[in-house]
């Protein structure tokens, strides 16, 4: 069975290594200091490195680092996959992908002390339970409680295992989600696999800043990735800062606009 797990934070530390089959990781971040003492398995040697790229290696996995959005949203393509994200643009993205190609998710959730995992199939739609991207708390506000993000993996772990014998499509602990009158994606409109999204996103429990973009020249132009305090991927650039004004600062004057 192919599984596709998206995001290799705290969560996905604890889920990704003990998930079996050909399993697939995502994750468009970079390790920082801070991150070691909850993501288990990224070391003092790691920081600065994508989370995705060292999980990939350490576990023998296929992975990708990149920010899952509207263009390259297929490599979900599998028979499952796992929501181990922090932010709901990306599981509105996940939601919509899933619905349309018929492919069951586990949603993962901690915030604060409230831990949550949802088994979603082709019928019940995420975009029906969250409404709203904006005003919700996120693990940026709230942190993240690391015996409630065990706790969520444990049971995440045993419902995946539990589904895989069971077949993916059998009724069981799905949850069943009462249609929102007012839901896009079950009208048939999905915003975000056709490119809805915020511009700028600060990553959740990280100083870097994404801005989204054709950084193909500034790449070329550098031999490494990592240039002081920016990453520079093709298709986007991570700024360490403490605000987005600062950000947008550093920024332009490193791409010299
Ligand atoms: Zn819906």
């Amino acid at each position: 069975m192919k599984i596709a797990v998206v995001g290799c934070g705290t969560t996905g530390n604890l889920i990704i290594p003990k998930l079996k089959g050909e399993v697939f990781i995502i994750d468009r971040d970079i390790i920082e200091e801070k991150n070691i003492e909850r993501q288990v398995l990224f070391e003092k040697q790691d920081v600065g490195k994508p989370k995705a790229e060292v999980l990939g290696r350490k576990l023998n996995l296929k992975f990708k680092v990149i920010d899952l959005d509207h263009k390259n949203v297929s490599v979900l393509k599998s028979d499952l996959v796992v929501d181990c994200t922090d932010n709901l643009e990306t599981r509105f993205l996940i939601n919509e992908y899933c619905r349309k190609n018929k492919i069951p998710w586990v949603y993962t959730g901690v915030v604060g002390d409230l831990g949550r995992v949802l088994l979603f199939n082709g019928d019940f739609c995420f975009r029906c339970l969250f409404t709203e991207v904006k005003g919700l708390d996120t693990c940026t506000t709230l942190g993240i409680d690391m015996s409630v993000a065990k706790n969520v993996a444990k049971v995440a772990i045993e419902e995946i295992t539990k589904m895989k014998s069971r077949g993916l499509w059998m009724n069981g602990d799905w949850v069943k989600v009462k249609k929102n009158e007012t839901c896009p994606v079950c009208k048939g409109k999905y915003d975000f696999l056709e490119g809805k999204r915020s511009s700028n996103v600060k990553f959740c429990g990280s100083s870097r800043f994404q801005f989204k973009g054709d950084y193909r020249e500034v790449k070329n132009k550098y031999s490494e990735n990592v240039v002081g305090d920016f990453y520079v991927f093709d298709d986007r650039i991570l700024v360490k800062a403490e605000t987005i004004r600062e950000a947008r600062k550093k920024l332009s004057v490193f791409i010299g606009v």
